[in-house]
């Protein structure tokens, strides 16, 4: 063994096969990988290597897109063949509900270039003669779809690693990991120890032990998945000599099972409901190449219906069942890039569709050793987008629920409701006892609406618009004709300190620094100009600051402060989670309202626009800010979270007279979407820069030198791609939401970042980023909603006060 790397990848299944290629591919020659037993030894080896390009999250499925492109050129590099079947595929749906996921997900997948079809059930029979199309009412067809050989795969990225430069260390368990204060790793093994400057956890089935090497808890656990492979089928046989083609997949959600061809028989996969998690809470070391206990019960109600709808399989005769165990995370997406808080220690695990992701996990990663930046949005598989409340209980939760719903349909109003509620605020109960309907981010709930009394408190699932409507469009009003109050303690906060706070936020920041007792909005860049977060900062001392930002960015941000930090201790940084609370108040009677419960001088000339500063909210010490999401005459109000019940009972009482109601997120959206303001992981992301996204006001490229500078400066001169646009739509019954393409002169230009109902205007309203030719010059746009194209315009000033007289006056 070498004694000295460049990087250590711990894990030989496809994942870190993968990232080992990647890491060569990028130039790094000096690295190895360590691997317990021989390659494939986790949940590789038993894998039905099937893969798809379509994924709800569309940056996800531009790396599964990589993926499938990738197979060609590790066969020809390493002359290992991948064994790929690309036979295409057919998605199945039973129900309505089902078919308009499809045209979604259809529409989703334009943007990514995914030429997908919408097939009837007889359309969906000839691709697919084994099914009964009575069963269903539509289908996709999805050309980029097949099966993989997995040992094949992941020896043509071993062969191809090692032609880059790279080692493979078989029969090498990592047994420990120790950190040298410069930041590199000792990599402890049974045949002695490396020196490695960064460690890569791609662990899989032992992702969580490997991580407890360096006190981590990973969001991660493995789930018992089961399939049978079918003696031959004659149908299968006639099919094949008849056409000279194998059966394509098919995959049936009303079913639960996918399928595709493996042999002369075929190989049928359930996610069944009831699914059994594997080794909860530590996965045993001498678990090798072997399969679990098949559980025929656990999957009859799936097969049951399957089937029904796939005559053929009920008469087939059952070769063998495979039960094996792989890994997940609470949400189902991998879990990539650097942990926060170690240094050069780097996870790709919880990779549930190896042969659709491995590739493009591998790429990212790659990417984000050796430039510093992932290179894509990746913020879907960012390991930093669950916090220390993401624990094993939770997960189990969590994970048990994703798995069980792998076939349903995600609406877009849908919550889910497995592990909840787990982070509360003390608000909770009052807002419960309300009629709130609750949603959840980063593990904290938050109200979405309020229910009237005697209406039913829950969502109606479903594309189109469902029961909030009125009551959404009655907050948004109370908003705009009086006050409403919003809890914000679901924000981030930061507290900055320190002789050398002030200079390290202008250095980390694009905007400057305000004045003590003012705020400033300001984006924060990466080294290529691009958006990495976007916060208000308050400065309230000499050497002190209040910053506000994403909440589900905490952890996302906080990794990117304290890798920033100066290495004196002249700055300290804090995210102050919930020890620091927050309500915001809104709309033309909201001075009123805040002068009502203080003795401070709250009026126009005495707290103006963007100020900021302590006051006390009748007893209560309080730090208020004037500052307005709604676009409506607003303030923040944070407290510890011991008052926040009295600062909030204060409120609703001196509120009564000027018809104050609670509102939740869904009526903020719409108050935002007519103001066309944008919102970080929406509008905002690491992709766009300032300019395009409509921030540049926000940059003073004329400070002190700051991080992505350069590229702003580059930006501001060149002009940017893309704009972001706000487009009125005309729609029937369904708003744009998210992700819908963009269409312009028969091609898809771009997709909504976000959108909905502004109900004050009573118009539909979608922001998204337009190529800047066509922003500028824009002729008929329209965007695909459910499978209907509905026509858009560019708003040229927003549909709710374009002076903003309401919010400064
Ligand atoms: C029945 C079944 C069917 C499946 N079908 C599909 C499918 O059709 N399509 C698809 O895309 N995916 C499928 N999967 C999922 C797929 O198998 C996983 O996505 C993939 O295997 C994950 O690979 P990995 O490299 O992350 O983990 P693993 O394959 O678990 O690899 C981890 C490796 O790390 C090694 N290791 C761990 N700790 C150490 C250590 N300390 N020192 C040294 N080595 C260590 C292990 O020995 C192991 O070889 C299926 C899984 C199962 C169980």
């Amino acid at each position: 063994m070498k004694s000295h790397l460049q990087a250590a990848v711990i894990g030989g299944g496809i994942v870190g096969a993968s990232v080992l290629y990647h890491l060569t591919k990028a130039g790094w020659k000096d690295v190895a990988l360590f691997e317990r037993s021989e390659l494939t030894s986790g949940s590789t080896w038993h894998a039905a290597g099937g893969m798809h390009t379509l994924n709800g999250d569309p940056d996800v499925s531009a790396l599964q897109r990589y993926t499938i492109d990738l197979y060609r050129e590790i066969e020809e590099i390493s002359g290992q063949s991948c064994g790929v079947h690309l036979t295409g595929g057919v998605i199945l749906a039973d129900t309505p509900d089902r078919m308009d996921w499809l045209k979604t997900a259809r529409a989703i997948g334009r943007h990514m270039k995914l030429d997908t079809e919408l097939v009837t059930p007889q359309e969906a029979y000839e691709l697919f003669p084994l099914i009964d199309p009575a069963c269903f009412v539509g289908g996709l067809y999805d050309p980029v779809e097949g099966h993989v050989d997995p040992s094949g795969v992941t020896q043509a990225y071993a062969k191809s690693a090692r032609i880059g430069g790279a080692e493979i260390y078989l029969q090498t368990k990592v047994e420990d990991l120790q950190p040298r204060p410069d930041g590199s790793w000792d990599i402890v093994t049974e045949r002695g120890t490396v020196h490695a400057e960064h460690v890569v956890n791609a662990g899989g089935l032992w992702a969580r032990e490997v991580g407890r090497m360096v006190g981590v808890e990973l969001p991660v656990l493995a789930m018992e998945h089961m399939y049978l492979l079918t003696d031959e089928i004659p149908e299968v046989t006639a099919f094949n000599e008849s056409t000279g083609r194998q059966m394509m997949h098919a995959l049936d959600f009303g079913g639960e099972i996918y399928t595709r061809q493996e042999g002369r028989g075929m190989l049928i996969g359930t996610y069944e409901r009831a699914g059994k998690p594997w080794s909860p809470k530590t996965t045993p070391w001498d678990f090798g190449h072997e399969l679990l206990q098949p559980d025929l019960d656990r999957i009859t109600p799936s097969l049951e219906i399957g089937f029904q709808h796939f005559p053929p399989y009920g008469r087939a005769g059952i070769r063998q069942i495979v039960n094996g165990p792989f890994t997940f995370a609470p949400d189902g997406n991998p879990l990539v890039g650097p942990v926060r808080g170690l240094k050069n220690f780097w996870c790709a695990c919880a990779v549930m569709a190896g042969f659709s992701q491995g590739g493009g996990v591998g790429l990212t990663l790659a990417n984000w050793m050796t430039e510093g930046d992932p290179g894509f949005d990746v913020f879907g598989m960012d390991v930093a987008r669950f916090g220390d409340w993401a624990t094993l209980a939770y997960t189990n939760a969590k994970v048990r629920e994703n798995y069980s719903r792998r076939f349903n349909v995600p609406f877009p109003n849908e919550e889910l409701p497995a592990g909840r509620p787990l982070r509360t605020t003390p608000l909770y109960d009052r807002f419960k006892a309300r009629g709130a309907v609750f949603g959840e981010a980063y593990g904290l709930e938050y109200p979405l609406w309020f229910a009237d009394e005697g209406e039913l408190a829950e969502d109606i699932v479903s594309f189109r618009r469902s029961n909030d409507f009125a009551n959404v469009g009655r907050e948004a009003a109370a908003v705009r004709n009086g006050v409403g109050l919003y809890e914000t303690s679901g924000f981030a906060k930061y507290s900055v300190t320190g002789p050398g706070a002030e200079l390290w936020l202008s250095r980390l920041l694009a905007n400057r620094t305000p004045r003590e007792g003012r705020l400033i909005l300001s984006p924060m860049l990466n080294p290529n100009g691009k958006l990495i977060g976007d916060f208000t900062l308050a400065k309230t001392g000499d050497e002190s600051f209040y910053m506000v930002g994403s909440g589900p960015a905490e952890k996302y941000h906080m990794r990117w402060f304290e890798a920033h930090l100066p290495a004196d201790g002249s700055v300290a940084v804090r995210a102050l989670g919930l020890d620091r609370v927050g309500l915001m108040i809104a709309g033309p009677a909201s001075r009123d309202l805040l002068q009502a419960v203080t003795d401070a001088d709250v009026s126009a000339e005495a707290f103006r626009f963007l100020d900021f500063r302590a006051m006390e909210i009748g007893p209560v010490p309080a730090l208020v800010g004037r500052i307005s999401y709604t676009g409506d005459l607003g303030y923040e109000i944070w407290m510890a979270p011991e008052y926040q019940i009295t600062v909030y009972d204060l409120l609703m009482e001196a509120g009564a007279p000027l018809g104050l109601t609670p509102f939740g997120l869904r009526a903020l959206d719409s108050l935002r979407l007519e103001k066309s303001f944008g919102a970080w992981a929406f509008e905002y992301r690491p992709v766009y820069g300032p300019y395009e996204a409509g921030l540049g006001r926000f940059v003073d490229l004329a400070k002190n030198d700051f991080i992505g500078r350069d590229a702003a400066l580059r930006e501001k001169a060149e002009g940017g791609e893309r704009r972001l646009v706000a487009m009125a739509v005309e729609v029937s019954d369904a708003d744009p939401f998210r992700d819908e393409p963009i269409w312009h002169d028969g091609a898809v230009v771009g997709r909504v970042t976000s959108g909905g109902y502004a109900h004050v205007a009573q118009q539909s309203v979608a922001l998204g980023y337009l190529p800047r030719d066509v922003a500028e010059n824009p002729g008929r746009l329209d965007v695909e909603i459910v499978g209907e194209h509905c026509a858009a315009r560019i708003l040229e000033e927003p549909l709710f006060d374009p002076a903003g007289t309401r919010m400064r006056g």
